[in-house]
């Protein structure tokens, strides 16, 4: 009756470090695509798992592993910001569905919050010191540690270093160097990287991703990110559309995608582009993509500079609520200029910099 969600086999290995560990507190970082959250649930059932010892955990059969597999371990907290709840599968972001326990959770009515809010770490503390419902282990996830604030984060801290009884905490940060140093010190580190790329590309195929390996590099290797990519319709082909569609000044290529993915697609080609000017390999679009677009007259280092620096801009303001539309194509318009001559061209023997002082 019970089927244990199946371990992404790339977290086969990491699991097994992790449960090894014996600190009260870890932190999971590395590439964000790569499976942190998938990687502390798991822990958090082995943890939490009941089976016999000498077995291996999570075991996915016992009534430990069961009550996780349905969201309703009474020893397992998750803190999580309101915007991941649904896109994760942990409940609409009104439900709350955190600390099952019969003991009161925090209950927001505000539109969803990209934030672990303060009052959510408390009551998870709370609810920490609380005796083990199931007489084993208590475990507190929070995806990601980098959601909690300043004020959030230093309410954690004493729990950090001293957890009540079997409390245990993973915490999970694609950039662990923008948490506070007084959380990272007092977590264990453990460190998930990308997967060997066959691996990936494997696991790509099995959740039906067509020409898997152009996705896997357009999300950096991070598979995660790449089914995520399948999934908001952004396939093989639109992804490979995206170079010659900028060229071209053609927003609507990218219009239907969101505005985060447009910005992240044009960065990602502004990066390859001056990979290829500085003759190394591009990294997220195929080198035979970009080859008919590095014509002499092609992208210039200066026009490259000034371009990164604009969607640099738009990527702090990715969820300003302008039109969309307009958005695109300015993005995509500021692109194009990459290929247009310019009005008054400098003598054909000028270098690079006689260019860049005439910006
Ligand atoms: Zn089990």
């Amino acid at each position: 009756m019970s089927d244990a969600p199946t371990l992404l086999p790339w977290l086969a290995a990491p699991l097994a470090q992790g449960l090894s560990l014996q600190a009260h507190a870890v932190l999971l970082h590395g590439p964000g695509g790569v499976g942190q959250f998938e990687l502390g649930l798991a822990m958090a059932s082995g943890w939490l798992c009941e089976a016999a010892d000498g077995q291996p955990r999570p075991c996915g059969r016992c009534a430990g592993c069961r009550l996780m597999a349905a969201h309703m371990h009474p020893d397992f907290h998750l803190l999580l910001p309101d915007l991941l709840r649904e896109p994760l599968g942990w409940g609409a972001a009104e439900e709350s569905v955190d600390g099952d326990t019969g003991a009161k959770s925090a209950k927001t009515k505000a539109k969803p919050s990209k934030e672990i809010r303060v009052e959510a770490v408390r009551a998870a503390i709370e609810w920490g010191q609380k005796t083990s419902s199931r007489g084993g282990a208590k475990v507190i996830l929070i995806h990601p540690a980098q959601a909690m604030n300043a004020v959030a984060a230093n309410a954690l801290l004493k729990t950090l270093e001293e957890p009540a009884g079997q409390l245990r905490l993973v915490l999970t940060a694609h950039d662990p160097e923008a948490l506070l140093p007084t959380v990272r010190s007092r977590c264990q580190r453990l460190r998930l990287d990308l997967p060997p790329a066959a691996q990936a590309l494997a696991w790509l195929a099995a959740q039906e991703v067509a020409r898997p390996e152009v996705l896997l590099a357009a999300a950096g290797g991070q598979p995660l990110e790449a089914l995520a990519m399948a999934a908001a319709g952004i396939d093989s082909a639109a992804w490979e559309r995206v170079p010659e569609a900028v060229r071209r000044g053609h927003a609507t290529a990218l219009a239907d995608w969101p505005l985060a993915q447009q910005v992240d697609a044009l960065q990602k080609l502004c990066h390859d582009l001056m990979c290829l000017r500085a003759d190394a390999a591009p990294r997220y679009f195929g080198a035979a993509t970009l080859a008919p677009l590095m014509h002499p007259r092609g992208p210039q280092w200066p026009a490259l500079a000034q371009w990164a620096a604009e969607l640099t801009q738009a990527a702090r303001h990715d969820e300003h609520p302008w039109h969309a539309g307009l958005r695109s194509e300015a993005l995509v318009g500021q692109g194009a200029r990459l290929w247009q001559t310019p009005r008054s061209p400098a003598p054909a023997a000028s270098g690079p910099l006689d260019t860049l002082g005439t910006r």
